[in-house]
């Protein structure tokens, strides 16, 4: 587009270049990540405020109470009452003819910047006081001449994140001294008739009237804009992304034929629900085809995403084709290897669990299985990456709970001669917003409803006092064979500490008010517990066996335990060798044993939303009622929304949505490298419209030009490239 300017500023001039900017304030500059004049650019006003209509004194006498005005003139003086109860600062303003008083309590701090002689502005709400004007904790600006107080009208005033070195007022002015420079720079991707039909300002009006509107409503539009201008290259970039997957390499279609399709049911010792069929229907569309597919599965825990994933692995496997199904944990790899075998018993299907802790010789024999195409299912960890991991006839890919491997893949298996089509599930419901963006990339299936027969979960949260209620409500449990689980924030507890067995002893547990039989209504919290140190899960599991559970047999899991170890308890404690078990979060994702219906969490409150309903869903996996007993002080008002919300709904996908709102989207997604770019100015749970629209432009700006090669795409390669440059989202984008 062109560029009025006959030489613009480059906005990658460091801001010390920039008027009213020196060595000082370019290092005060920095230490608020301003470092480039493009980086001034984008530093937006947190707020704005739009100044009432300068008015002189000797108008408001007559009727100035409840009004809000600005009053300008000069300090004639100021004095700190500092016996007043609160105490207060105090100026007379004068504008040559009437005299106003302004008043801020506390304003100790306002003695050494506002002194007799200062012409200033204020504003606020305006009372009488006797016989002449007053002003409370007025707003206020210096102004040192009429056209700095015609500005101060005109356009607001933006409030910037300030610093203690530099206040948004100083801001401010280096922004307005450079604004034109810096506007000449910033260059406009989308013509005329893109953005009248999207009814978008300009991008150099958006942010000059960010930085300084001529009214509110500008304010708005400007923020729309750039907010666009956001979502549109996140999502430029994640449909770019798509493009090259979609183009690289063909991927082996597979059709489903039907008597296939009446082998891998009789698999099953039941009917696949609705959802299910949905599902599956959508997946293998997808993998008849010569593109691979790349689709995201997700449905709550237990809702039978395993089962859907069989079935695809079957349908290749079927087909002569090889499957790789990959797990974040050793735990859950396992896991998924004994369901396998549950399904496949007597089948001809070979299956094989490749994990990083193999001996070398057994690790050697199956690379060479793997190799010769031997193996027809490979379960494993993220040993399934390793260079040396080379199938023959690759053709599907799963990857559980992809979330978890902290960083979103960047390294993809890759097949021989055909690009693997892939499988992504996932627990931990994506919402939709996110569905768009960071795995925009991907198609989504969903299964909304639980297989039927189960009993709904019931989760109640107690205060510590309770537990020992808990203690008796499960021994009636346990004694008819059914099995538990107790949840701990620590593996161990930090030096001298004393587990306790009742943190309250003097309060007797009231039996008739036993947990599951309703209550449950958080208490004050008391000493004791909340301030006390987190209880952990080795010193509590001799608790438990020794005082608690005598009777029972209680194992013990927690991440620091050997591979042997940790599979040696979840076999007994599947095999009900055991009748509880003491955890910490290893028991997150995959364990799968019907038979636990009770599960305590202690420290509730120190765990996050989604975990939470992660661990709660190793229970309700049967047919009988379950019981999820939350136990804590909720210190603080974010921890009792958790617990409240986990109370009210299974629901996994209201449980994310809320889990989003209270934590933000680079929290939710929990790493540093989720792929999502910082946000300035759009938000993604309320700009969810605006969203779809930069999603349906990018997909389709991507679709015509996917190399972005088009002249008049020239900007938005730049700009884009500029952004993402280092960024996950674009790490395959040459
Ligand atoms: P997810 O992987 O989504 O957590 P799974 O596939 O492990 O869920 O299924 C959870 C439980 O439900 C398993 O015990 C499984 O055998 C059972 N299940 C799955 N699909 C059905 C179905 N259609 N009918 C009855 N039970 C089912
Ligand atoms: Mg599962």
């Amino acid at each position: 587009m062109s560029q009025p300017q006959p030489e613009p500023l480059p906005l990658a001039t460091p801001v010390r270049f920039l008027r009213k900017v020196g060595p000082q304030r370019a290092e005060s500059f920095a230490r608020l990540g301003v470092h480039t004049a493009g980086d001034l650019l984008e530093y937006f006003p947190r707020d704005h405020e739009f100044l009432p209509p300068v008015t002189a004194l000797g108008e408001l006498l007559p009727d100035a109470a409840g009004r809000r005005a600005t009053v300008v003139g000069e300090i004639l003086t100021q004095r700190y009452v500092a016996r007043a109860r609160p105490p207060r600062f105090e100026l007379i303003l004068s504008d040559g003819q009437e005299e106003c008083r302004l008043i801020w309590f506390h304003g100790h701090y306002l003695r050494d910047q506002l002194r007799p002689g200062d012409r200033l502005a204020a504003w606020g709400k305006v009372s009488r006081y006797r016989e002449s004007l007053q002003l409370v904790n007025p707003r206020w600006r210096k102004v040192e001449d009429l056209e700095d107080l015609d500005s101060l009208q005109r356009h607001g005033l933006a409030v910037y994140p300030a610093s203690g070195e530099l206040s948004s007022g100083q801001i401010a002015q280096v922004v307005q001294v450079n604004l034109e420079d810096l506007l000449a720079a910033a260059a406009e991707p989308y013509d005329q008739p893109f953005r009248s039909q999207r009814r978008l300002p300009t991008r150099r009006e958006a942010l000059a009237w960010i930085h300084q509107p001529p009214g509110a409503e500008h304010v708005a539009q400007a923020r729309r804009r750039l907010a666009y201008d956001e979502l549109f290259l996140l999502e430029l970039a994640v449909a770019l992304r798509r493009e090259k997957l979609r183009r690289t390499q063909p991927a082996c279609p597979l059709p489903l034929a039907a008597e296939l399709d009446r082998r891998i049911r009789r698999r099953f010792p039941f009917l696949l629900t609705a959802d299910q069929d949905r599902v599956i229907a959508e997946i293998a569309a997808d993998m008849a085809r010569a593109q691979p597919m790349n689709r995201l599965l997700q449905g709550d825990v237990g809702s039978g995403k395993t089962v859907v994933a069989l079935y695809a692995a079957l349908l290749a496997v079927g087909q002569h084709r090889q499957v790789a199904l990959m797990a974040p944990t050793e735990i859950l790899a396992e896991q998924h290897f004994l369901s396998l075998e549950r399904y496949l018993h007597h089948s001809r299907v070979r299956r094989a669990l490749l994990t990083g802790g193999l001996p070398s010789r057994q690790r050697t024999a199956l690379l060479q299985q793997i190799r010769s195409g031997e193996s027809d299912i490979v379960v494993g960890t993220q040993a399934l990456l390793e260079k040396d991991v080379d199938f023959a006839r690759l053709a599907l890919v799963v990857v559980d709970e992809q979330h978890k491997f902290g960083v979103r893949q960047r390294q993809r298996l890759r097949g021989k001669d055909a690009a693997p089509h892939y499988l992504v599930m996932t627990a931990t419901p994506i919402p939709r917003t996110l569905a768009l963006t960071v795995f925009g990339d991907l198609d989504v299936s969903t299964i909304e409803h639980l297989p039927p027969g189960r009993r709904p979960i019931t989760t109640r949260w107690y205060p510590p006092q309770r537990l020992p209620d808990a203690h008796e409500f499960m021994r009636e449990k346990l004694r008819r064979g059914q099995q538990a689980y107790f949840v701990y924030p620590r593996v161990e507890e930090l030096a001298g500490y004393e587990p306790t067995l009742f943190p309250d002893e003097s309060s007797p547990p009231n039996a008739a008010d036993a947990p599951g039989a309703g209550g449950g209504a958080p208490r004050e919290p008391r000493s004791g517990y909340a301030a006390g140190p987190l209880k952990a899960a080795v010193a509590e599991h001799a608790v438990l066996q020794q005082q608690v559970f005598p009777d029972f047999r209680v194992g013990l899991l927690h991440g620091q335990m050997s591979r042997a170890d940790k599979q040696r308890i979840m076999d007994d404690f599947r095999r009900r060798r055991l009748d509880v078990l003491v955890a910490t979060v290893v028991i997150e994702v995959g364990v799968d044993v019907p038979n636990a219906t009770i599960m305590v969490i202690e420290h509730a409150d120190h765990f996050g939303l989604a975990q939470l309903h992660q661990l709660r869903g190793r229970i309700g996996r049967g047919t009988l009622p379950s019981y999820c007993l939350l136990f804590a002080e909720a210190p603080t008002e974010p921890a009792q929304r958790r617990l409240e919300i986990l109370t009210q709904t299974t629901d996994g996908f209201r449980i994310a949505e809320e889990d989003l709102r209270l934590r933000g989207p680079g929290e939710f997604l929990g790493t540093a490298q989720h792929g999502l770019p910082e946000l300035k100015v759009a938000d993604l749970l309320r700009d969810t419209d605006l969203l779809r629209m930069a999603q349906r432009d990018a997909f389709e700006v991507a679709g015509r030009d996917p190399e972005l090669s088009q002249p008049m795409h020239e900007v938005l390669r730049r700009t884009l490239h500029e952004r993402f440059g280092e960024n996950l989202l674009l790490a395959d984008l040459a």
